[in-house]
């Protein structure tokens, strides 16, 4: 049933920069049945977890967590790029290829306690998520699964995660 859906993503050889194969979603989010598909997927996968929060990364993240917040009957709590936060928040740097990056969370997005999904749309090597998992940690949520619609196996991401919660995507290269 998603083979359909997985084939509407396409890759872009050397964007942004060359020599990455850019995974593009948006012929995907452009067909209603492949995008309804792929949240029905996520949805289904949680429903009974009594997921509190879905924790959604900037910006792609956004495109999933939103419908699947709403399927689930959770909340939607943003991690956002430094500065768009308007009250308290918690920040995060991590190591990009060259240089750093960071995240950022409102301090009182997420209870002590709460039941919590992490989405973004790919994972690579795992530094973004990881990165988020940290502020979930520090907030005091409970990580039940970082959820992911691509997994870029080569990269190994997953295997930084082990400790952090189970890793579930969709379709992998
Ligand atoms: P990473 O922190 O290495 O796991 O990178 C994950 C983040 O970078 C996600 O938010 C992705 O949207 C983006 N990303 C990394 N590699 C790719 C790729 N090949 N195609 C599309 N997005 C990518």
């Amino acid at each position: 049933m998603l083979e359909n859906a997985e084939k509407k993503i396409r890759t872009i050889l050397d964007f942004p920069k060359e020599g990455i194969a850019f995974k593009d979603i948006t012929p995907l989010l452009q067909d209603g049945q492949a995008y309804r598909e792929v949240i029905d997927a996520l949805a289904k996968k949680f429903a009974s977890e009594q997921i509190d929060y879905v924790v959604a990364i900037e910006s792609r993240g956004y495109l999933l967590g939103a419908p699947l917040a709403y399927k689930l009957g959770a909340g939607l709590v943003l991690v956002r790029k430094p500065g768009k936060l308007p009250a308290a928040v918690e920040r995060v740097e991590y190591e990009l290829e060259y240089g750093t990056d960071a995240l950022e969370i409102h301090k009182d997005a997420i209870e002590k306690g709460k039941r919590v999904i992490i989405i973004d749309d790919l994972l690579a090597t795992g530094g973004t998520v990881k990165a988020a998992s940290e502020l979930v940690t520090r907030l005091g949520g409970k990580i039940v699964s970082l959820a992911f619609m691509i997994e870029l196996k080569f990269l190994h991401g997953r295997e930084k995660l082990s400790t952090i919660a189970p890793v579930y995507s969709l379709f992998d290269y």
